[in-house]
């Protein structure tokens, strides 16, 4: 049971907007309606890249370098950079045998081309020394490879390993404090408010619902709300220009 019985009102209550009433109470935002009307709102939009590869049979270990290439950069980028380095090369071993100058070659122009060259390198070496050219399914392990963050770790465990974990990246990051589901400053304080908070059910796929609805609706500037399909429980929170 999640909380929607806190947004019924009696025939005299007044329709109050949320974004009029400010920030609810955490533990008085719809999530459980919310996440309803977004997974069968969202399905009608264009998926973010990974999900995309994790739902095709992916392996872990190209979950694990298609998100190191998508950081800061486009997944429209990502989903043409991530094939063409693939078919040529997609296990520890055939990756590190490109070498650093072959490998840049081939995922140029993602951001940071040459840093990500470096660190996939690494962690192939890494995988093939510790781990028998296996992705750890662990989220300690992945943290400590270079260049692997929590967004990126997570990803791994749910998209690719199908296990407990919360992607927080800038949508999930974002939206979830234009709620006022969370107060946080940062992603990772996001990751700590919603392991706390989400109820496990929607661990795995809050990433791909707000990366779908933050990609089409919610913007970083001037979110679409007029068309928004949440926007009945949303503060909107910081949101000073919207269409
Ligand atoms: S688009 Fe507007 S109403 Fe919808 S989640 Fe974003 S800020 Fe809230």
């Amino acid at each position: 049971m999640h909380d929607e019985s806190n947004i019924r009102m009696t025939a005299s209550d007044p329709p109050v907007h949320p974004a009029a009433a400010g920030p609810p109470a955490a533990n008085t935002f719809p999530i459980g309606a919310v996440m309803a009307t977004l997974r069968k709102t969202m399905p009608a939009y264009m998926q973010p890249l990974v999900d995309q590869m994790g739902g095709e049979g992916a392996t872990p270990f190209h979950i694990l370098i298609a998100t190191i290439l998508s950081l800061r950069t486009k997944d429209t980028l990502t989903a043409v950079v991530a094939p063409r380095l693939f078919a040529v090369a997609d296990t520890p071993a055939t990756i590190l045998a490109l070498g650093e100058e072959r490998l840049a070659e081939l995922i140029y122009p993602v951001g940071f081309y040459r840093t990500k060259a470096r660190s996939i390198l690494q962690i192939c070496r890494i995988l093939l020394d510790e781990y028998g050219g296996r992705v750890p399914a662990d989220l300690d392990q992945l943290l400590a490879l270079p260049g692997v963050g929590r967004k990126t770790a997570n990803l791994v465990l749910t998209a690719g390993y199908g296990l407990p974990g919360i992607c927080v990246d800038i949508h999930v990051h974002r939206i979830t404090n234009r709620w006022g589901y969370v107060q946080t400053k940062t992603p990772d304080a996001t990751e700590l408010e919603l392991r706390a908070r989400l109820p496990p059910e929607y661990w795995i796929e809050i990433n791909r619902l707000l990366v779908t609805l933050g990609q089409n609706i919610c913007h970083p500037t001037s979110p679409r709300c007029s068309v928004c399909p949440v926007a009945w429980a949303c503060a909107r929170v910081g949101v000073t220009r919207s269409r």
